[in-house]
């Protein structure tokens, strides 16, 4: 059976060069980059070429570059960074949005003292930033904010809200997990403090990530260890990091041109879906990255409906991936607004740079052929 894979929020497919660029580091120059040796050194000067290529992604220096293990990890130490950097400050502004891994620490550490508030959005997924300037005052220690919502693909205007964190004297923090390979990110642009992302997200592999930390912070670590400048200890993922630098190299060199057929197609399943089919809207509205639609299916019990997709083929998500297969529904369409039946019914469906026009075609058949017979009268 053929597949169909919309779910490359949740993670995508390591490139062909990724992985070329990453074998001979596994088999042939397998050494330490701590090792004084020729093994060694070579590691060494293989981690230094791939800091350098992620630093140019990020339109940072390479200092700026910590390697992580992915986005979760890369958000924890900005968050537990900031709050050393600011010992008398005790609040965190965030929205209602986040992705678990930010909101998850923030609830543990809202029990250790600190005041976690949770910036709420309105029903097109957009911040409200009347409320983000209240909340933020001279006891906020960090605005931690994700750059586009891993569910609806959101946008938020995060070098406005930095702007707004700085006034007060707090720091910023952006999750760019979703925009990073989406849309061009420059870190002085954006006039962020911290920025994570992690590299499955584009086309790199999983369990590798980044926290950029700009030039004077200094970063707590979480692991402590020589490397990394002492700021997250443990031998680094050196296949892992050499594959991260050629997938921030490639989508540097491709993002404009892809982004454009990437929206093309997603706009044309999500146009053809909302005039095919009665009851459908979509949850989030413009600004978006480019590849991810959410759908929601009125009436629809959205368990079944994903399975039946995944019977034809079709991979698709619930909400996030993380959320998948537990009982509750997503946070995110909750705090847009959507009944926990309609928040039940949605679909995310995301797209890639290796989605093809003949895959969007057979989705939205699919899609048409599957809710047509959930919604038949046999089957209510
Ligand atoms: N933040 C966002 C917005 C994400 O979408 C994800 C991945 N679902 C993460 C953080 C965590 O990334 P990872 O699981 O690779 O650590």
């Amino acid at each position: 059976m053929t597949s169909y894979y919309f779910d490359n929020n949740a993670t995508t497919r390591v490139l062909p060069e990724v992985l070329e660029a990453m074998l001979p580091w596994f088999t042939e120059h397998y050494g330490n980059p701590s090792s004084s040796h020729q093994f060694g050194q070579f590691a060494k000067e293989a981690l230094m070429t791939a800091r350098a290529a992620v630093a140019k992604f990020l339109h940072a220096s390479p200092v700026e570059i910590v390697f992580t293990s992915g986005a979760t990890e890369s958000n924890h130490m900005a968050i537990i960074s900031a709050l050393a950097l600011h010992p008398n400050r005790s609040r965190i502004v965030t929205s209602a949005v986040e992705h678990a891994s930010t909101l998850r620490l923030l609830d543990e550490l809202s029990r250790t003292g600190i005041e976690v508030i949770q910036v709420p959005v309105n029903a097109k997924g957009e911040l409200n930033l009347i409320r983000l300037k209240e909340a933020v005052n001279e006891n906020t220690a960090l605005v931690t904010l994700m750059h586009a919502n891993n569910e609806t693909g959101v946008i938020f205007p995060i070098a406005e809200v930095a702007s707004i964190a700085h006034e007060k004297g707090a720091l910023f923090h952006t999750d760019a997990a979703q925009t990073a390979g989406k849309i061009a990110l420059d870190v002085a642009q954006i006039a962020c403090d911290f920025l994570s992302f992690s590299g499955h997200k584009l086309h790199a592999p999983m369990g590798v990530g980044v926290l950029y930390v700009k030039k004077g912070l200094t970063a707590k670590p979480l692991l402590y260890g020589h490397q990394e400048r002492n700021r997250r200890g443990g031998t680094e993922n050196i296949t892992g990091i050499i594959g991260l630098g050629v997938a921030c190299q490639l989508a540097q060199q491709t993002m404009s041109n892809a982004n454009s057929t990437i929206a093309a197609l997603r706009n044309e399943l999500e146009q053809t879906v909302l005039k095919t089919l009665p009851f459908v809207s979509a949850n989030g509205s413009e600004p978006r990255v480019p590849n991810t639609t959410n759908l929601c299916f009125t009436g629809l019990h959205g368990e079944e409906l994903l399975h039946k997709l995944n019977k034809a083929g079709v991979m698709a998500s619930l909400g996030s991936a993380c959320t998948a297969g537990g009982t509750d529904p997503s946070h995110v369409l909750l705090a847009m607004g959507l009944s926990r039946e309609d928040a039940f019914s949605s679909l995310r469906l995301s797209l890639s740079k290796e989605t093809t026009d003949s895959e969007v075609k057979m989705l939205t058949q699919i899609i048409t052929q599957v809710v047509t017979e959930m919604r038949s009268p046999v089957n209510v």
